[in-house]
């Protein structure tokens, strides 16, 4: 699955030189998670803003002159990716949605088709306001810190590692990354949210930014020829603390690392080295 590693070096791969591009033509597949929601020849002669990120939906802006222009809200679901270029070709079987600019096409590819393209009148409106208003912070907000952390997990009763894929305290941490800043912040994920230090919170929300640094640095190693964001976590995981290793030697301590199933997700860790 796309993580916000992923997206954002998607993001990267394609905003500076798509956009001032005028949009030409759109083509739409098979249906997305949800309907466009708006007729597609609206798009056309819209010229494209500056592409930005929120949690793992990526915001292109689509103005015209003489309205108050709006934008497409995109995110890659569980198997989407997005290309950019002029030499992409025709649509094959799971590609989705092209948007054909001046300056090449940006297309949707989506296997099992969760992703989503959608109309919204600005970010803050419509749509788009409605999905992205759940999210929690951006990890390298400077308002994300471990007091910040230390408030919301207090409220909370929950594993200390469900907290954080719930994404409405912040961002980013999904299933790979929480278990490797765990790791990082020494932290057993079975532990329960509000019983975390604030000290303890500090750590975890600095293990959280670095987890998340060192996957886009690495996405960023392989943004030329980054098609693929399973690629990207597929390179992430090979350096995993934790992550993916059920019983091999701790790169620590060298205790077997253990795997349990919290929230139908599998959580990996050090019990030796992460502590309750
Ligand atoms: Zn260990």
């Amino acid at each position: 699955m796309p993580e916000l590693p992923e997206v954002e070096v998607t993001r990267q791969s394609f905003c500076g030189r798509i956009e001032g591009a005028r949009v030409t033509e759109v083509r739409l597949g098979k249906p997305l998670r949800w309907p466009l929601g708006i007729e597609s020849e609206q798009l056309i002669d819209r010229t494209v803003g500056e592409a930005t990120r929120r949690g793992k939906y990526l915001w292109l802006p689509l103005a015209r002159s003489g309205d108050d222009g709006g934008g497409l809200l995109m995110h890659l679901g569980m198997s989407g990716s997005l290309a950019f270029g002029t030499g992409l070709g025709s649509a094959a079987q799971h590609d989705h949605f092209d948007l054909v600019t001046t300056r090449g096409m940006l297309r949707l590819t989506d296997p099992r088709r969760f992703g989503a393209v959608v109309w919204s009148p600005s970010i803050d409106e419509g749509t788009a306001a409605k999905l992205l208003c759940g999210l929690g912070l951006e990890p390298f907000d400077p308002a994300f810190t471990g007091q910040h952390l230390y408030a919301a997990l207090r409220k909370r009763r929950v594993a200390v590692k469900l907290a954080l894929l719930a994404g409405d305290i912040v961002v980013g941490a999904g299933n790979i990354y929480a278990c490797e800043a765990l790791f990082a912040a020494g932290i057993d994920p079975r532990l329960r949210s509000n019983r975390l230090s604030l000290r303890r919170c500090e750590r975890l929300a600095d293990a959280v930014r670095q987890t998340l640094a060192q996957a886009l640095a690495l996405g960023g190693s392989t943004l030329r020829d980054f098609r693929d964001a399973h690629g990207m976590q597929g390179k992430f995981q090979a350096q995993a603390q934790v992550y993916g290793r059920e019983g091999e030697a701790c790169r620590v301590c060298g205790s077997a690392v253990r795997r349990v199933v919290q929230g139908q997700r599998s959580t990996f860790f050090c019990a030796s080295c992460q502590r309750r």
